[in-house]
């Protein structure tokens, strides 16, 4: 596959071989092997490490001014490259063409803003006691950062981790995702050709656990950033634990859509269809729990069935296609294994609940009705096209639900109360709740969990906060 480039590791400031056997890279519409990607060794690591601890030091003294001029560079040959990006996206991940090239657009808008709060990482003076004594707080970059990004969106996981650490004059190892690599590379160097110094960043892949198990426990490295999910995080979270390190945490969701009898249910099918099938529903703020109120309900399923037997699935590179393959053969069987449980137990198949073809992982846009709350899928993160319609009653019944789960990520609700809209904000348990329309994932918003789903921010001026330590220097003048 010519267009698809073999990943390098990236260490010191050079493009590199692993010290371990390539990994295979299949594309997951067609199941070919289209490359593979360096596998980091433990010596790889430690030159990292070695790297990252001299581009600190090196970083943390080039002024915020100057490290914006370069974060903004390179978020411009993002965009100059991508068109290449985009499709090497779509080779490796699945989804369509359209959708990686607004991911590959939104990691240099990314970029840009977290350049720009670099110059606005503002202390405070705090009025003293005493007139000769001054009283700073100061922000410091907490120092070289291992941050981990997944699979399903190769290029966004990974901009919010490495732009913020960046931006707040840290240094970053960044463990890509194995499967899709090539375009997470694509983000490297990016900041690579806008002249960032050597070391400053620092790109490894290999087995997930050999390289978590090392940085994490490095005493170079002070900040853990994770995306992915849940049990891996507890993980990774007690390890950090255990060496004392500062983590975020972007985690699982289940999230609960709730759709009230006074909504506009055009809208709400619309919205939340299109942000179900999204990336083949391997979104971790997916609506998945769809809670309609009884007036509605029999509406709301027709037109939502409508709108997931309208997707064109298909090869994210052919014209039309809105969605593509499962990105690998995991999440296709555990689609089949979650539907098959839900129909077992009484649950009903409203449209799709079957792979297409034998060649790539494609699965049908999938609506389920009548499943009991014991199902898997109502209680495990189905990363994948499925939607569980549910009718409720009350306002009570539906907060009851929304919140059963000891996920609380991502959250929306359809209603023209404004008294509904605003016990809402107060009632449903989540990092994130939409409203009346999907608006979610800016890099000016804020971006995280509570409960089983993390901790810490990946979005607004919170996530730049993650990347600081607090001083405080008070001086007697
Ligand atoms: P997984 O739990 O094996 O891996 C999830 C991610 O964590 C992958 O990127 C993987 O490389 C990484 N990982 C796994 N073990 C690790 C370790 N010991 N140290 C460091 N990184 C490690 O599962 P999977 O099959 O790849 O993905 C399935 C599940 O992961 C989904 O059901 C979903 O819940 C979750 N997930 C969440 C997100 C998200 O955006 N929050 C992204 C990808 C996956």
């Amino acid at each position: 596959m010519s267009d698809y480039p073999q990943t390098q590791l990236y260490i010191n400031g050079g493009w590199r071989e692993g010290s371990k056997e390539r990994l295979s890279i299949i594309n997951p519409a067609s199941d070919e092997i289209i490359g593979t990607v360096a596998n980091a060794g433990r010596d790889n690591l430690d030159e990292s490490l070695a790297a990252a601890a001299t581009g600190f030091n090196l970083w943390r003294q080039i002024s915020a001014f100057e490290r914006a001029k370069l974060l903004h560079n390179a978020a411009q040959l993002l965009r100059d490259r991508v068109e290449k990006i985009a499709t090497i996206m779509t080779l490796e991940q699945g989804k369509p063409i359209a959708e990686s090239t607004t991911e590959t657009l939104g990691a240099a808008d990314t970029i840009d803003w977290f350049a720009e709060e670099a110059r606005r990482a503002y202390g405070r003076v705090i009025p003293s006691r005493s007139l000769n004594v001054r009283q700073v707080v100061v922000k410091e970059p907490v120092g070289p950062v291992a941050a981990f990004s997944p699979w399903n969106f190769p290029l966004n996981q990974a901009v919010r981790k490495v732009a913020a650490g960046l931006a707040a004059g840290c240094s970053v190892i960044l463990k890509g995702p194995e499967e899709t690599p090539a375009s997470c590379a694509e983000l490297v160097r990016a900041f690579a050709d806008a002249g960032l110094p050597a070391g400053v960043l620092n790109l490894v892949f290999g087995v997930p656990a050999d390289i978590s198990d090392h940085l994490i426990s490095h005493p170079i490295i002070r900040k853990i950033s994770f995306t992915g999910s849940t049990p891996v995080g507890k993980q990774l979270a007690a390890l950090a634990g255990a060496h004392m390190k500062r983590v975020t945490m972007e985690l699982g969701g289940h999230a609960p859509a709730i759709v009230f009898d006074d909504a506009d249910v055009d809208l709400a099918v619309r919205i939340l269809a299109g942000a179900k099938f999204r990336n083949a529903g391997q979104v971790c703020v997916a609506p998945t729990r769809f809670l309609i109120q009884e007036k509605v309900y029999a509406s709301f399923l027709d037109g939502f069935v409508k709108a997931a037997e309208a997707i064109t699935v298909g090869n994210g590179l052919d014209a039309g296609v809105t969605m593509g393959p499962l990105a690998n053969g995991r999440r296709l069987d555990a689609m089949e294994a979650l539907t098959s449980n839900a129909v077992s137990l009484g649950g009903t198949i409203a449209t799709g609940g079957d792979k297409i073809g034998n060649r790539g992982n494609f699965y049908k846009p999938t609506v389920l009705t009548n499943v009991p709350l014991e199902a898997r899928v109502l209680n495990e993160e189905p990363f994948g096209p499925i939607a569980i319609v549910s009718p409720f009653s009350t306002y009570d019944a539906a907060i009851e639900e929304a919140n059963r789960l000891p996920y609380g990520l991502a959250a929306y609700a359809y209603t023209t109360s404004a008294k509904t809209s605003a016990a809402l904000g107060r009632d449903v348990q989540c990092g994130m709740l939409s409203i009346n329309h999907h608006g979610l994932a800016l890099p000016e918003l804020p971006f995280g969990g509570t409960k089983d789903s993390g901790y810490g921010s990946e979005g607004g001026t919170e996530a730049m906060d993650n990347f600081f330590n607090i001083k405080l220097v008070t001086e007697s003048v």
